[in-house]
Parts: C-alpha cells; sequence; structure tokens
C-alpha cells in the first residue's frame, strides 16, 4: 500500500464526522452512546503496513472499537487498550490503544496460515481459542483496570460487548461496519450502554442485563444498518435522531478529534534497550554499532546507539 494521504469526495469533517466522535446519552433511559466514522485517520494507520485484506479489516474493526471505547474515558490523558492474542490462531496478537483522541494499532499474524483461511475469515479461524483484554489506565489516579474474556462472537465487536456483559456487568451493544477499500478504508461504529438505576459511577449492586429500557434503547440502537454507519452523506447527529427521535430528550455532545498518534521515539527505545544485559546489545548492534528498532505501531525505524 502507498503511504500517500487519500482524497475524500465528502466533507472532511463536521456534518460527516469523520474522525470526530459524537457523544449522546438517553437521559430518560439511563442510556449512554457513541457514533464514529473512521475515514483519513484509518487509512494513515493502515498505511504504515502492507497488511492482506482479512487483517486490513480486522483492525479497522478493532480500531473503530478502540476509539468507541476510549471515548468512554472521562480521564482526559486516560489510556484505553485492546489486545486479542492467541497461542494457536492466524493471528498472533491485535493490540489497539487510544490516548486523548491519539489512536494506534497493529497486528501480528502468520501470512502462510491466514492464506489458508480464504478471504473473509470468522473472527474463530483467525484466532483461534484466543482471549481479549481491554485495559483502562487512569492518569489522574494511576489506577489500572483489566479484564480477560475468551475472544467470543462472530466479531471484535461482540467479544467487546461479553466483555462489557462478564466483566463489568455493564449491558452494552456494538456495531462496527468497514468498508475495506484499499487507500480509501472506512469504518462506523455505534456503541450503546445501559447504566443501571441511574447515574455513571454509581455502584451497581443489582445488576439486570434484561432491564426493558435497555431491551427497548437496544432495539432501537440494533437497528443500524452497515450502510448508515458508513455513508458519509449521513452525519453522525442525524443517524442518533434517526434511531432515537421518539424520546424525549436526546444530548448530544461532540467529541476529541481522532488522529494516529505514536509514542515512538529515540529516547523510548534508548530507555527500553538499556535494561538490556551489554552482552545481549552488542549481539543487537549493526557495523556501524547501532541497533535498528522498528515500531510495530507505526513501522518507523530508529537506529539507537547506547553508550557503553
Ligand atoms: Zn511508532
Amino acid at each position: 500500500m502507498s503511504g500517500t494521504t487519500p482524497e475524500y469526495a465528502g466533507p472532511a469533517d463536521g456534518e460527516t464526522g469523520f474522525d470526530r466522535p459524537l457523544h449522546f446519552t438517553l437521559p430518560g433511559r439511563n442510556a449512554r452512546g457513541r457514533v464514529v466514522r473512521l475515514g483519513p485517520v484509518l487509512d494513515t494507520i493502515l498505511s504504515s503496513h502492507a497488511y492482506p485484506a482479512p487483517i486490513r479489516r480486522l483492525l479497522a474493526e478493532a480500531l473503530t472499537v478502540t476509539a468507541l471505547l476510549g471515548t468512554l474515558l472521562k480521564d482526559g490523558l486516560g489510556q484505553l487498550t485492546m489486545q486479542a492474542k492467541t497461542e494457536d490462531g492466524a493471528v498472533e496478537l491485535l493490540v489497539c490503544d487510544y490516548r486523548a483522541g491519539e489512536l494506534r494499532g497493529y497486528a501480528r499474524h502468520d501470512r502462510s496460515r491466514l492464506d489458508e483461511l480464504g478471504p473473509t475469515p470468522s473472527l474463530f479461524s483467525l484466532f483461534g481459542e484466543g482471549f481479549l483484554a481491554i485495559t483502562f489506565d487512569l492518569a489522574s489516579t494511576n489506577q489500572r483496570y483489566q479484564g480477560i474474556v475468551p475472544l467470543e462472537g462472530a466479531s471484535l465487536a461482540e467479544a467487546c460487548e461479553r466483555y462489557f456483559a462478564q466483566s463489568e456487568q455493564v449491558p452494552t451493544l456494538i456495531r462496527v461496519a468497514v468498508d475495506n477499500t484499499p487507500g480509501d478504508c472506512l469504518a462506523g461504529g455505534i456503541l450503546v450502554q445501559h447504566l443501571a438505576e441511574g447515574e455513571e459511577g454509581r455502584e451497581r449492586l443489582h445488576v439486570r442485563m434484561d432491564h426493558p429500557e435497555w431491551d427497548h434503547v437496544s432495539a432501537l440502537a440494533g437497528s443500524i444498518s452497515h450502510d448508515e454507519l458508513l455513508d458519509p452523506a449521513l452525519g453522525l447527529e442525524t443517524i442518533v435522531w434517526r434511531l432515537f427521535h421518539e424520546e424525549r430528550e436526546i444530548r448530544v455532545e461532540t467529541g476529541a478529534a481522532l488522529t494516529r498518534g505514536c509514542r515512538c521515539s529515540v529516547e523510548h527505545y534508548r530507555d527500553v534497550l538499556s535494561r538490556f544485559p551489554a552482552v545481549d546489545r552488542v549481539e543487537m548492534q549493526n557495523d556501524e554499532g547501532l541497533i535498528v528498532v522498528d515500531c510495530a505501531f507505526c513501522s518507523r525505524e530508529f537506529a539507537i546507539d547506547i553508550p557503553d
């Protein structure tokens, strides 16, 4: 894939909401949600890698889910990390993270095993018996919450729904659509959650996944189509309005713009390498005495010199 910036026929942001999530709440239903449509940011991230189509699609889906989950963080500098891991699948590791509007991600896979799976492999055939770990790192309090669930379901979105049900006891609906055109990849997603018995942060003593209020909201949200999530002519507010226009009140708020962000730097790698034993570092050096490392997220190469 080329590294050029793609051009879009539609508006870059604003009404169509490319790379800028929309937050919404339905106060009368104790529900909150996010809608996001990834455009240029997705191509920027994907263009760092020459992934085959099934991996591109998987990573696009993962980045969309990561954006939806990341924007739930109230902590402005908190980080959301999504990791999918397996011992026996064609995809060995998938990592995406979100911090303050910055998204990044990569997938490590076995090309020959992937090719055996055909053009549209299922989540199970990609990962086998895998696990999904979702980690919320809160910068303000230095707290870390991690939940790990089996990687089950037809999609990553479904596996994440199970994470919220099992690890957090929060009924959650996630839908993601991906248009996997190389160099012009688009993805759209919606997340809706029921905050049992009221306000965010309140302790949930009696969790009911079958709350009638939630049944209603999830049925409405679940009626969204792939085409609606992807259609650049359909603004994010229009989507929310279409789904919930019969509700007494819908509050919407524009979220922070999404960009590709990577935190790799010479200093970062020098710090990592300095923790290796000196003898190992010598083995890693090239003829010029430099250690060449490349960032898994953005494929940038760094030549690091470490003074003895
Ligand atoms: Zn990087």
